[in-house]
């Protein structure tokens, strides 16, 4: 063979070996990816039009100690060897009991003034979901669609449907009282004329749906997300957070979901399906599948909200086409991460 040849052969060859090495592939021996942390969770407690000048410092520091509560909490059980459906239970049972959140105590009502609930659950270990919708006793609604998971042969239950099986489960139903909260100090403040100026906007606005997304240690997704719907919904209505696909998913092979937002928008583009079926079939990142469903094509609709999602080997995600969202995230080196407006 001519030498020149031989030497570019080689030269080429060399390339070849240099670039492999060089590109960071996270293949074991056997052909699967490696996880990039051993654990982690995230959170979201509602997107929404939050900007800074609209909370006053008390609000604003009583969401992000109750979202760094539920992070905490969430990590432990992680680090101790739970599993991530009981961390989204046990994280989304804090956020609920929360009166600051839309979900649990402290639910928006309907046009007659009633609370009505709507929940969602699912383990990417075994496909399971549960889900209740329209509940009106249920202090934690989170809790009974993992029931409805586990010990029923259905994904969804309705109503008093729901909550006479939550009664044949052993759980206490609760008066519509208890999920009242002193609406005053929840009211936003309108844009400030000047710094000092701190007058309320006269509005019952309130954001606040709660989800949570986990990887556990065993390698398994699961996806949670409870709700009181939308402020002043029509009596019935049902929202995308108990449907399974469109308010919450996970399966092991993609990622985990939890949606918030405009609740008929996440339905009609079935957006946690959607993101976990980019990933699939097209083999997107997390990071691009999210971009593109609610950055895109939700945005392009004019539907608003976000996601928070953890993908099967630790990447996390937080995306919102509002101007914010409650959030935060915490993996296994425990460092807890909480924002609330766009950039912090
Ligand atoms: N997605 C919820 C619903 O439409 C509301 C929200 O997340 O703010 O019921």
């Amino acid at each position: 063979m001519n030498k020149k040849i031989l030497i570019m052969l080689l030269g080429v060859f060399f390339v070849f070996l240099l670039v492999t090495a060089c590109t960071k592939r996270i293949d074991t021996d056997d052909g699967k990816e490696e996880k990039k942390i051993e654990f982690g969770l995230v959170v979201h407690g509602g997107a929404g039009y939050m900007t800074r000048d609209r909370y006053t410092p008390e609000q604003d520091s009583a969401y992000r100690a109750k979202l760094t509560e539920a992070l905490s909490v969430g990590h432990k059980i992680l680090k101790d060897g739970g599993t991530s459906l009981e961390c989204v239970e046990k994280v989304i049972n804090i956020l609920e009991d929360s009166p600051l959140f839309n979900a649990g105590k402290g639910a928006v009502t309907t046009e007659q003034g009633e609370f009505e609930l709507d929940a969602s659950i699912m383990y990417g270990k075994t496909n399971l979901a549960g889900a209740v919708a329209g509940v009106k006793h249920i202090k934690n609604p989170i809790s009974l669609a993992k029931m409805v998971m586990e010990n029923s042969k259905h994904v969804m239950l309705a109503r008093e449907g729901a909550e006479i099986f939550a009664e044949e489960q052993g759980i206490d139903l609760v008066d519509q009282e208890y999920f009242s909260v002193d609406k005053d100090w929840y009211k936003k403040r309108e844009k400030p004329k000047s710094d000092s100026e701190t007058s309320l906007i006269k509005t019952e606005e309130k954001f606040g749906t709660v989800g949570c997304a986990a990887l556990d240690k065993y390698g398994d997704l699961a996806a949670g997300t409870s709700t009181g719907g939308m402020q002043d919904k029509k009596f019935g209505r049902i929202g995308d957070s108990p449907i399974i696909g469109a308010g919450t998913y996970a399966e092991n092979n993609s990622c985990a979901v939890s949606a918030t937002g405009h609740g008929e928008f996440f339905i009609r583009n079935v957006v946690c399906y959607d993101i976990a079926a980019r990933m699939k079939y097209l083999n997107e990142t997390l990071a691009k599948s999210a971009d593109e469903v609610v950055m895109k094509k939700l945005k392009q609709q004019g539907g608003d909200g976000g996601i928070i999602s953890i993908d099967k080997l630790g990447n996390i995600e937080m995306v919102f086409n509002t101007s914010g969202m409650f959030r935060g995230y915490v993996t296994d080196n425990g460092e807890i991460v909480v924002k609330i407006y766009e950039d912090e």
